[in-house]
């Protein structure tokens, strides 16, 4: 007896089902195509429950005749391709002609809808795959489809679904998607009668960004436009390295204005940021790459959120090249980095870097990334550290004044507010004014300069820095043409030391030192897993490494600045923190974690007093980086005081 059989529509659909409905948020996307392909300027998406009892999305595009509302439902059934051919270049956000019949065979729906000259409109409900009726109904053009109790027949699948709240969340995420991706349709949201977003007609994506997200996130984010239209146009925004997420939840990656989740385009994103974000840490952005419709084949996955590129790697070298330009029109990265070795050996002049390109052509559309400390949300405890620096510098001024204040008769005072100053101060007499304030009179806050500290960017880098004095032994104070300068020396030689490894490491130029006796420690089990791969990287930089028996390791040489005793730190550190999974990917991005480790370990730390020569030469090396105001961990490097708003503190103008 034969065995195999030809499975009945109805429960072919719902194998077929299983990929393309996942979840309610999978039924909506699939339906906002549809309304979206049928021409709409306006769909409205209700739902209950998460999605689960009710999901519903009214729009008012070309609708459908009799007929074609029936045969919607069948498998295969779509008006958007007829052959073959047309899978080479798909224009519209359907074509495998299978979501409505899949929808229909999983949940109980009802769809009402009406073509521009039709007489009246048609409902057709169907459950379960089955059609229960088809008869004239009232609607105006367009098509108004509910989707009801999914799952309703599936209770394995039902399992699956999660909270009400998470499911909620994934519509409201997607129904963003698509709005972001549409300013020219007007979009409401609502669920549980709650109206949750309300798009109207918006003339272009930074309007439709600012309905959807408000004024507070457009005014952090960087405009992106670069890429090629053989290959990939990149438009759209992205946010400043000092905003930090901790997810890939703020990026809406699309192409051809297709919501997409590509790890290519994620990858080529955060290596626009090399060197100036860590790892873990994403940018958010709105990014729309634009190929032509024959580079890119959409026919990945059932539910389309795959897209494989023909030229994959042009694609990712327009994105981070684009997002760069960004970085470096608004002065976070320099466009070009031609950090070359003689910039760090002594007897050499600097080598400029060039700021040329993008960066110059765009300087007009720069915004000074203004060092917002007045919301505390969003600071990140790099920038509270910085805070705490400038509000340190402010204490200790008080308390120096205050030591003024209170032993007026002193004929010695001191002048230097208890930095460190090249120059020897020079005692100077009290003001007589000084000594007719009562010694119990408290100071009157002086932190209202908070406000007034920026953030400095690479743009406004002068040449002419000129370091003062140190404050508390951890930030070199200095001035410029434009005011004070407050620079994080830690930092700074951070940054120094990243772009000298990388430099070396490029060249093949790195230099060891052997250590006399090899240090030796034992590895975890996971730690063992990534030193495998790790240690032909670390080679790279100068470490020698050798594994003993079992899980031990022996550090015979070390990379030349690293002190000997920090090694074994560094190494461990960065055991813990590489991903092993993404080393395979970009070794490039792996290289930089690990120059950024060395420099952190190598660099003079904070709590160090520096002799003025040596201030000096950090900050003519800082000068020569690819990225002088930024540290390999996008941290700060340089606060300034602008002496226009000193002189207006001090109401001088
Ligand atoms: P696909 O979108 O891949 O063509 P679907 O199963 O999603 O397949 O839809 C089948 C067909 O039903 C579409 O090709 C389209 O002609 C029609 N259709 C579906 N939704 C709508 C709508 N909201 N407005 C007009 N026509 C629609
Ligand atoms: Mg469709």
């Amino acid at each position: 007896m034969s065995k195999i059989r030809v499975l009945a529509d109805h429960v072919a659909n719902q194998i077929a089902a299983g990929e393309v409905v996942e979840r309610p948020a999978s039924v909506a996307k699939e339906l906002v195509e549809n309304s979206i392909d049928a021409g709409s300027k306006r769909i409205d998406i209700e739902i209950e429950a998460g999605g689960r009892r009710l999901l519903k999305i009214s729009d008012d595009g070309e609708g459908m005749v009799r007929d074609d509302a029936v045969l919607a439902f069948e498998r295969h059934a779509t008006s958007k391709i007829s052959g073959a051919e047309d899978l080479s270049a798909i224009a519209t956000l359907g074509f495998r002609g299978e979501a409505l019949a899949s929808i229909a065979s999983v949940a109980k729906v009802e769809l009402t809808t009406k073509t521009e000259d039709g007489t009246a409109a048609t409902k057709v409900t169907i459950e379960g795959g089955r059609m229960r009726d088809v008869k004239d109904a009232a609607h105006p053009r367009g098509t108004t489809i509910a989707v009801r109790d999914i799952f309703f027949n599936v209770p394995a699948r039902r399992k699956f679904l999660r909270s009400e709240a998470t499911e909620t969340f994934h519509l409201t995420n997607l129904v963003t998607h698509y709005a972001l991706a549409h300013p020219e349709i007007a979009f409401t949201f609502t669920s549980n009668g709650r109206e949750v977003i309300r798009a109207s007609l918006a003339k272009d994506l930074r309007e439709r960004a600012y309905q959807l997200f408000g004024e507070e996130f457009l005014e952090n984010l960087l405009e992106v436009n670069g890429g090629n239209p053989q290959v990939a146009r990149v438009i759209g925004y992205v946010s400043a390295p000092r905003d930090r997420r901790t997810s890939r939840d703020s990026q809406y990656l699309f192409v051809n204005r297709r919501f997409v989740r590509d790890r290519m385009i994620g990858r080529a994103l955060s290596e626009g940021y090399r060197s100036i974000l860590p790892y873990g840490v994403y940018p958010a952005a709105l990014l729309f790459i634009e190929t032509p419709l024959a580079e890119v084949d959409v026919n990945v996955h059932p539910a389309k959120t795959e897209v494989r590129f023909r030229r994959s790697a042009a694609v990712a070298d327009a994105v981070r090249e684009a997002v760069k330009a960004a970085l470096a029109a608004a002065g976070y990265v320099r466009e070009e980095r031609e950090v070359v070795a003689p910039v760090y050996e002594e007897q050499k002049p600097t080598a400029t870097v060039a700021v040329g390109g993008l960066g110059t052509q765009t300087a007009a559309a720069f915004t000074a990334p203004v060092f917002e400390v007045e919301r505390p949300p969003r600071i990140s405890p790099e920038v509270q550290q910085s805070r705490m620096a400038f509000a340190s510098l402010m204490s200790s001024v008080e308390e120096a004044l205050e030591e003024e204040l209170t032993e007026p008769q002193q004929p010695e005072v001191r002048t230097d507010f208890g930095l460190t100053t090249p120059e020897v101060a020079q005692p100077t007499a009290v003001p007589a004014v000084v000594a007719t304030v009562p010694r119990s009179s408290p100071l009157p806050p002086l932190n209202s300069a908070e406000k007034i500290v920026r953030q400095v960017t690479s743009e406004e880098v002068s040449p002419n820095i000129r370091p003062l004095g140190q404050l508390e032994e951890s930030f070199i104070i200095a001035t410029d043409e434009e005011g004070l300068l407050l620079i994080d020396q830690h930092v700074a030689h951070e940054r120094v030391l990243f772009d000298k490894y990388r430099a070396l490491e490029s060249e093949r130029r790195v230099e060891s030192q052997q250590l006399l006796v090899p240090e030796t420690f034992d590895l975890t089990p996971a730690q063992a897993a990534v030193f495998d791969q790790l240690a032909p990287e670390l080679e790279v930089y100068g470490f020698e490494l050798m594994r003993l028996s079992g899980r031990t390791v022996a550090i015979k040489a070390t990379p030349a600045d690293l002190p000997a005793g920090e090694a074994r730190n560094m190494l461990a550190e960065l055991l813990e923190t590489v991903d092993p999974e993404k080393k395979n990917s970009a070794r490039e991005t792996m290289r930089d974690e690990i120059a950024a480790s060395l420099a952190c370990h190598a660099a003079i730390k904070v709590n160090m007093p520096l002799a003025p020569e040596k201030m000096r030469w950090l900050i003519d090396r800082l000068l020569q980086t690819s990225s002088p105001t930024t540290c390999p961990h996008g941290r700060p490097v340089i606060l300034r005081l602008k002496m226009r708003d000193i002189l207006k503190s001090f109401h001088r103008i």
